[in-house]
């Protein structure tokens, strides 16, 4: 079988169950395309550990005790923490770093069997929408290796679309799923806020950080998110008590009737025609299958940067504290006292953009500028999410473009944060409100890149989504492309 990296998840796990194919072959598989690291994708990669894993799923398979996903690879973003790999959060200052345990996500993924094939670059820390924040050099688009794949999981959105990998996990903050899943052409969704556990995920913004699944189709991805999800609240307070769904059994129902909200302020200036273009077929292949297209207002849209801007910056000024040289990864080498380590530490361990947000969230917090900055963002972020509600008044699912563009060219914004900020516009809302969601592939753009359409869900209705976006990939063939030599 010279395509097995071609396979999906589902297919993978089918050949792996009926013995067709050893989970051993198809690790040997995934490591040869991984040698060399196309693509910059991969930060880590260790045969043998890969290679244990798949052994230990072979057996599994002989006695009869594998899991559902049993010998499929898959491979995680660099924030999941990993004992048997190094981790980064693509972060100079955690080079070398190895932790002592597994985040729950990696964990549960083994659980159902998944054979872990390494670590996945990403930007510093996830913050970025380009990859090009990371400290071991971008990632490359395996449709144009000239444009950057998205960020932050560019790492895991290459790996997939190249076929190193059949799925990888991603995390989304403010778009770090969904923007680089449309980058590339592939399929990824954002669960609710506290469906997955975030035990062992780097944290960057605690509010808003959510893991999930990028794969090639809807299908592997429920697949993989029903492994993922689950309550996990004596490690994650904030993770949702209770059980995970089967994502994988709504499939296939009919989306006859269903009303697809279509925001107006998605649809305005600073769309790129292109990209309009392959959203508006795609609607109109919803139309085709019998759902009705509803205009809805969310009129908080624009307002959701300035907010997003402060309050995850905020955040990670917080959360990126513990990074001072003393228990993780980097410490000066040279210095006179602990204050003196300290800054020699994080002025030689985090990038030019890490050090912006620190920089920005101690300010917002700051006594003086707290009640102008951090507060009034808090009070917008929930007016945010009563529009989402409003309009879940009028309509079942939310849809519209991921990203106002397809993938940019390396350098294009490199010097200008601002512009990687204003071309969140569209993921930040469902991030502010915690709602799922999701990007599927809609066509082709300028350049004849990938275009991603955003499926924005209510609360706990991944199923719902994930079965409209599995509907509209059995009627077009956007994620069964491959760019050119894959
Ligand atoms: N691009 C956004 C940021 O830079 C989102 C990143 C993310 O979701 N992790 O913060």
């Amino acid at each position: 079988m010279s395509d097995l990296h071609n396979l999906s998840v589902k297919a993978l796990a089918s050949l792996l169950q009926t013995k067709e194919v050893s989970a051993v072959e198809v690790a040997t598989r995934f490591l040869a395309r991984t040698g060399g690291n196309p693509h910059n994708a991969f930060l880590d990669i260790d045969s043998e550990v890969t290679l244990a894993q798949a052994r230990a799923s072979d057996a599994k398979l002989a006695d009869g005790t594998a899991g559902p996903l049993e010998g499929v690879p898959v491979a995680h973003k660099d924030v999941f923490v990993t004992r048997d790999f190094a981790t980064t959060a693509g972060s100079k200052i955690l080079s070398g770093y190895r932790s002592p345990f597994d985040a729950t996500v990696v964990q549960r993924l083994r659980t159902a069997g998944m054979v872990s094939l390494g670590k996945l670059n990403c930007d510093e820390f996830a913050m970025g929408s380009a990859n090009e924040n990371s400290a071991y050099g971008p990632v490359q688009n395996p449709w144009d290796t000239a444009r950057v794949p998205g960020g932050s999981s560019g790492g895991s959105a290459a790996a997939v679309a190249a076929g190193l990998a059949p799925a990888a996990t991603g995390t989304d903050t403010g778009g770090s799923i969904r923007q680089p899943a449309s980058f590339c052409g592939i399929t990824g969704i954002k669960p609710t806020y506290g469906r997955a556990s975030r035990y062992g995920m780097i944290a960057y913004a605690s509010s808003l950080d959510q893991a999930g699944p990028m794969a090639r189709s809807a299908e592997d991805c429920a697949l993989l998110l029903r492994a993922m999800c689950g309550g996990d609240i004596d490690r994650d307070s904030t993770s949702l008590d209770m059980p995970t769904e089967d994502f994988v059994a709504s499939l296939n129902s009919s989306i006859e009737g269903l009303r697809i909200g279509i925001p107006q302020e998605f649809f305005g200036e600073g769309l790129a025609p292109d990209v309009r273009a392959a959203v508006d077929s795609a609607l109109r292949e919803y139309e085709k299958l019998g759902a009705k297209l509803v205009p809805i207002r969310l009129p908080r849209t624009e307002l959701s940067i300035p907010v997003y801007y402060i309050i995850a910056p905020a955040e990670a000024s917080s959360n990126l504290s513990r990074f001072d040289g003393v228990k993780f990864g980097h410490r000066a080498k040279d210095y006179t006292d602990l204050v003196d380590m300290y800054k020699k530490t994080r002025a030689e361990g985090f990038g030019n953009e890490v050090k912006r947000r620190i920089m920005t969230g101690a300010y917002v917090l700051s006594h003086g500028y707290y009640d102008a900055y951090y507060l009034q963002a808090q009070k917008i972020r929930r007016m945010i999410a009563d529009d989402f509600q409003n309009a879940f008044k009028q309509c079942d699912v939310i849809a519209g473009p991921v990203a106002p563009t397809v993938a940019w060219k390396f350098g294009d914004n490199a010097n200008d944060p601002v512009a990687d900020y204003l071309a969140d516009i569209f993921t930040l809302p469902a991030s502010l409100a915690g709602l799922p969601g999701m990007s599927v592939p809609a066509g082709f753009g300028a350049g004849n890149m990938p275009v991603g359409l955003q499926l924005i869900g209510n609360y706990f209705k991944e199923a719902q989504l994930l079965n409209a976006a599995h509907r509209l990939q059995q009627a077009t063939d956007f994620h069964l492309q491959k760019p050119a030599g894959v």
